[in-house]
């Protein structure tokens, strides 16, 4: 079980700050993953960001943070490769992976 995508308007302050601290704690998580790494596209290591491999936008709203930011939906892309990425000029499985 997880938190929805989109906390409903009428969601105490309460339930705000606990669904923060999870995406905080994956996020933890995730740069775990992303530390020491570098861009799987083209090797470089000075800076990488964290690539959704399947975008945001295609998770539906009932969707779980859990899933959208899950590692296997994580890639690292140095800033060039992640603007390519999501202008469609590379896909996944040209990296073969
Ligand atoms: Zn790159």
């Amino acid at each position: 079980m997880g938190e929805l995508l989109e906390l409903n308007s009428d969601s105490s302050t309460e339930s705000v700050s606990i669904v923060r601290k999870k995406i905080r704690s994956q996020a933890n998580k995730i740069y775990s993953k992303l530390k020491n790494s570098s861009c799987i596209k083209c090797g470089y290591t000075l800076f990488v960001e964290l690539a959704h491999i399947d975008a945001i936008a295609n998770f539906g709203l009932e969707s779980l943070v859990s899933e959208v930011n899950d590692v296997s939906n994580i890639i690292p892309l140095c800033p060039n490769c992640h603007w390519e990425f999501d202008h469609g000029y590379f896909t996944i499985k040209d990296l073969g992976i």
